[in-house]
């Protein structure tokens, strides 16, 4: 009866440490597979937030939004019109929503 433990092989070779959490990987390149996947969505969220940071700075601000459905901005001088209004103050003519000849004019 032997008690005697077969030693690990793997302890043998001096493991890599990972770079993302520090702890030993057995793996060849080093690094968890997991770990190397975190530090990938670390990158792709600080692009990602950089990417949205730069977004905000090149929206334009609009100073007048439409804030009632029967409004709208004029894209030229960004007042607010009545959806009605065909031609805005500032010359800019709305696009006219073409609508079908059916039931205009059907009751008097
Ligand atoms: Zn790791
Ligand atoms: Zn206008």
């Amino acid at each position: 009866m032997s008690e005697k433990k077969p030693l690990p092989l793997l302890r043998a070779r001096s493991p890599s440490r990972c770079p993302v959490c520090g702890q030993g990987s057995y793996s060849r390149a080093g690094i968890h597979p997991q770990c190397a996947a975190r530090q990938a969505d670390e990158k792709r969220k600080v692009r990602l937030k950089q990417e949205a940071l730069t977004a905000a700075e090149e929206t334009p601000t609009f100073p007048a939004v439409a804030s009632a459905p029967w409004q709208r901005s004029c894209p030229k001088c960004r007042a607010l019109q009545h959806v009605r209004t065909k031609v805005c103050s500032c010359g800019h003519t709305f696009a006219v929503q073409v609508r079908p000849p059916a039931g205009e004019g059907g009751c008097a």
